[in-house]
């Protein structure tokens, strides 16, 4: 049965829980099914708005999932049920979960130099018999992209997880994956930074309490300009209602 989709601010976001998401990207990695996941926070959605290139990219990707408490609010507010919210970060965590059972090869590319590798780290003590087949940090030039190319090919990873913040993600997997050929490969932003230590994550009951987004903004001051677009966002999705 085909996931419900609901269209916030011009993007379909589907609408499934954390289980179901799980269960839709492992099906995609035993069929071999290229596919492109992003994990679509307010924030995401506002920029949508001012990039078309974001927008078009999310549309025709996959599997677009409600991350963070802003997105579900929007499709409650529009009159849609939205069953829970999937972070990019407990999908990447579930997915290795299951990982070590399955034989499957991870693939960690972005980050900061030495921060995919402290993740890979983590992810052996979290999850023991993981493979992380392949790592890359995520400073680079185009004139290094062949060699990034060609390490992913060799790798054959059956998850690509990608963290190079919003939209160069996105933008790279589009232009790339086809290529790459790999199954399933996932914009996962700062997800490498919360399991090397180097980024805080959001105490439960913030994160319960749907604070996770203000959390960051505080911790990192680089951000707290970005705080601006979940206000934006409310306006934006209450002004859409209806039209
Ligand atoms: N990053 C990267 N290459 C770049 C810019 C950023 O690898 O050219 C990494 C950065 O080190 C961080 C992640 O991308 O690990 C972005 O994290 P952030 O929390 O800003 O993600 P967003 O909220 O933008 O998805």
């Amino acid at each position: 049965m085909p996931i419900e989709q609901v269209n916030i601010l011009g993007v379909r976001v589907h609408s499934l829980t954390m289980a179901e998401a799980v269960e839709q990207v492992e099906t995609y990695i035993d069929e071999k099914k290229v596919a492109l996941i992003a994990t679509a926070n307010a924030e995401m959605l506002m920029r949508t708005t001012e990039d078309s290139e974001l927008k078009d990219i999310l549309n025709k990707a996959d599997l677009v999932v409600p991350d963070g408490a802003g997105t579900v609010w929007a499709a409650n507010h529009l009159g849609h049920a939205m069953p829970e919210r999937v972070a990019g970060y407990d999908l990447a965590q579930e997915l290795m979960k299951l990982a070590p059972g399955k034989n499957q090869k991870i693939y960690f590319f972005g980050s900061a130099p030495g921060v995919a590798e402290k993740a890979k780290a983590k992810a052996e003590e979290l999850y023991p018999g993981i493979n992380i087949a392949g790592l890359r940090n995520g400073f680079f030039t185009e004139a290094d992209e062949p060699e990034i190319i060609a390490d992913i090919k060799r790798v054959q990873p059956d998850i690509l997880l990608v963290a190079l913040g919003v939209p160069k993600q996105e933008k790279w997997l589009n232009k790339y994956l086809q290529e790459l050929n790999v199954p399933v490969a996932i914009g996962v932003g700062g997800t490498l930074d919360v399991m090397a230590g180097v980024m805080e994550r959001a105490p439960l009951w913030m994160q319960k309490a749907k604070l996770e987004w203000l959390f960051r903004g505080l911790k990192q001051p680089s951000r707290a300009g970005r705080l601006i677009a979940l206000p934006k966002f409310v306006l934006k999705v209450m002004a859409s209602k209806g039209k």
